[in-house]
């Protein structure tokens, strides 16, 4: 059995390609407890994206006003687009118990951990090769070539900080890695201060031992 328990801010991080939104989307298909934190972004809508559910789309001035009426709960350029995470949801989803997964990328784990840092676990997923990692690109056939070889060299970049997250995961099977993710939350979700219901939990089986 499990008592009361708030939810964990699951942030899932890698180079552009290394299989985040596909480790995420079988998670997805296998937990309920665990909630996509939908991003804004300013980038062009992907022909298999759907408003909602993969990104809320909008434009620069809509995203400036979100921006400066402390909507974001951090924000961040990449790749020459700008993507923020929308405040509203977070507190009230963790406090029902719900896990949420963000994708963001290392500047918006650095702006979470600053908030955030006793809700969050973090996951850096690496590509097993730069080789398989531009194929994957290229298989995805969602990218121009020039967008590719752009999201190659800020691989490198992304890549210098593997060593601030607390899980790295190699994704070279996309099952395997899809069941490493769980038992990081499994594990996660059992920690002391997640399970806010312990002290009346505990002080209830001291009762039932003082009634004996
Ligand atoms: P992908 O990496 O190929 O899946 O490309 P995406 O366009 O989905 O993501 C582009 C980058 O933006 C990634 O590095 C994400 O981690 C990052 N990103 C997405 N959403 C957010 C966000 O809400 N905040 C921040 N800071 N970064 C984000
Ligand atoms: P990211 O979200 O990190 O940019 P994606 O999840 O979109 O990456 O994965 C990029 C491409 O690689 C997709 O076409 C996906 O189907 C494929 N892919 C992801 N993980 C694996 C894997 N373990 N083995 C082979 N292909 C993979
Ligand atoms: P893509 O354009 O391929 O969807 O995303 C590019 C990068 O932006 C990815 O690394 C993704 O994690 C990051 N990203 C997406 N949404 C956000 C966000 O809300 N905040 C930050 N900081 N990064 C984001």
């Amino acid at each position: 059995m499990d008592t009361q328990r708030r939810g964990v801010m699951l942030v899932i991080a890698s180079p552009s390609g290394a299989g985040k939104s596909s480790i995420s989307r079988s998670l997805f298909g296998q937990d309920p407890n665990i909630r996509l934190s939908v991003s804004v972004t300013t980038r062009q809508r992907r022909t298999d994206e759907v408003e909602g559910t993969h990104y809320y789309f909008v434009d620069v001035p809509t995203f400036n006003r979100m921006k400066t009426d402390g909507e974001l709960l951090e924000w961040a350029q990449v790749h020459d687009n700008f993507y923020g995470t929308p405040r509203a949801k977070v507190e009230e989803q963790l406090a029902a118990g719900n896990d949420i997964l963000f994708d963001v990328d290392y500047q918006g784990t650095l702006q979470l951990y600053e908030k955030s840092r006793p809700d969050m676990v973090t996951v850096f997923i690496l590509p097993p090769t730069i080789k398989e990692l531009r194929a994957r690109l290229e298989r995805r056939a969602q990218d121009s070539a020039g967008t590719i070889e752009k999201r190659l060299r800020n691989a490198k970049i992304e890549m210098q900080h593997y060593s601030e997250y607390d899980y790295i995961i190699i994704n070279d099977d996309l099952e395997a890695s899809t069941q490493k993710v769980r038992s990081i939350l499994a594990a996660a979700r059992l920690t002391r201060p997640r399970q806010i219901e312990l002290d009346n939990f505990v002080k209830g089986l001291q009762d039932q031992i003082d009634s004996l």
